[in-house]
């Protein structure tokens, strides 16, 4: 059995869909592993430390890839006018990686096409047995981290209080917008750093969280409101709700110094919550930073890979690909849930991989296989 990891050509990429450790692992559930020459420098990991794990450096994609049976990833395969990765697989390789599906169904047709079998971490099911899988959370969990630190940079002022013989400074005051995997993060790195924290989000069942973490849950009442799914993940509300939701944080921005928007609706554009009325009551020097931005934006105004300052001096940062800035610790998590991913399908003793079609981590993540597109989701009918 062949894996390969070539390098990652999507622009502004610096994560690797493999470290040395996995390496280890994946040749000890029988894989030949070839990595790309380079595909590791941008998360600090160079060639020579997949070749001490056991790996074989190539020197090209094509190379690379050649006859390989599985063919991990961080983006999806880039196939425009110059460069064409998927035509370089075996036809019945397996790809896996984050594939965009909602955003990328002309992908997933290319893929059926080229007869690979795709698999979209995206998609993983939030069940108990894959959560050493879930790549939403792992790579979430950096982002929220990471965005605090890059709004303290923007900000001109501390975050903690601070009481010296030349005056007092207060506390920078966050609210959160979104507290799932990335703002329960946000929240407790704000809350290290000395700030006083509240956080908002549709669904009630995370207001114990935010407050074990040491935040205010800011409430909206709404009696019919519950905006939780039975998979876990936040439902679009309605128009009744929206409306009060925006008289409650139009309130509450005005006296907020940063603002961290994290909420995402799975399959669908992220809402729009912080409006430009908002913003344009919200004091001078503040900062947001819309971590929606790659997928619409939560904030009205937000441009993504931009720092956009309004008339009344507030900036509004949209960043992209916020977790390939620390590269390093997003591909350590990002290759452990991959190579806990691969070891489902793997028979150690008879050295064969074989994806189970029964097991609901497979059916959730499979795009295509056999030339077909097979994910309900996206237009397949069968798994
Ligand atoms: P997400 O990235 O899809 O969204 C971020 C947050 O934004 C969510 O908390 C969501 O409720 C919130 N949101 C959406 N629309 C909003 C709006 N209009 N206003 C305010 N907030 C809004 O979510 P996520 O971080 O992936 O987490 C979703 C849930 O899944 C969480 O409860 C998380 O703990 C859970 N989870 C479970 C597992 C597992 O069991 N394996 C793994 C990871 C996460």
């Amino acid at each position: 059995m062949k894996l390969a990891v070539p390098k990652e050509i999507w622009p502004g990429e610096k994560r690797v869909a493999v470290t040395p450790d996995t390496v280890k692992k994946l040749i000890g559930l029988g894989f030949d592993v070839a990595i790309e020459a380079g595909a590791g420098i941008n998360a600090a990991i160079p060639d020579d430390r997949f070749a001490d794990a056991g790996a074989t450096i190539a020197k090209t994609m094509k190379t690379t890839v050649k006859d390989a049976d599985v063919i991990l990833k961080v983006r999806p395969p880039v196939v425009d006018g110059k460069t064409d990765e998927l035509a370089a697989y075996r036809k019945g390789a397996a790809v896996i990686a984050l594939l965009d599906p909602y955003d990328r169904k002309d992908l997933i047709e290319k893929m059926a096409a080229a007869g690979v079998s795709s698999f979209a971490m995206e998609l993983m099911p939030r069940i108990s047995r894959a959560q050493s899988m879930d790549v939403l959370s792992s790579q979430s969990n950096l982002a929220g981290y990471r965005a605090v630190l890059d709004a303290a940079h923007e900000f001109g002022r501390i975050y903690p209080m601070m009481m010296t013989a030349a005056g007092t400074l207060p506390p920078a005051r966050i609210v959160v917008v979104g507290a799932g995997v990335a703002g329960l993060q946000a929240i407790a790195t704000a809350k290290r750093l000395g700030a006083v924290v509240s956080a908002f989000d549709v669904r009630p069942a995370v207001k114990e969280q935010v407050q074990s973490l040491g935040g205010t849950f800011i409430e909206v009442e709404d009696d019919a409101a519950d905006g939780e799914t039975a998979g876990g993940y936040a439902k679009e509300m309605s128009d009744e709700y929206k409306a009060k939701q925006a008289a409650k944080l139009k309130e509450v921005l005005a006296k907020t110094d940063i603002v961290i928007t994290t909420a995402l609706i799975p399959g669908r554009p992220a809402p729009e919550i912080v409006t430009a009325d908002m913003v344009a009551g919200m004091k001078p020097g503040s900062v947001i930073i819309d971590l929606a931005a790659e997928r619409g934006g939560n904030v009205a105004g937000a441009k993504l890979g931009e720092t956009v300052v309004t008339a009344n001096g507030v900036k509004i940062i949209g960043p992209e690909n916020i977790t390939s800035s620390v590269a390093t610790d997003a591909t350590a998590m990002y290759a452990k849930n991959l190579l806990n991913f691969i070891t489902l399908s793997v028979d150690k003793e008879k050295g064969t991989l074989a994806f189970n079609a029964e097991d609901q981590i497979i059916v959730e993540t499979m795009l295509t296989r056999d030339g077909k597109v097979v994910h309900p989701k996206f237009g397949g009918e069968e798994v």
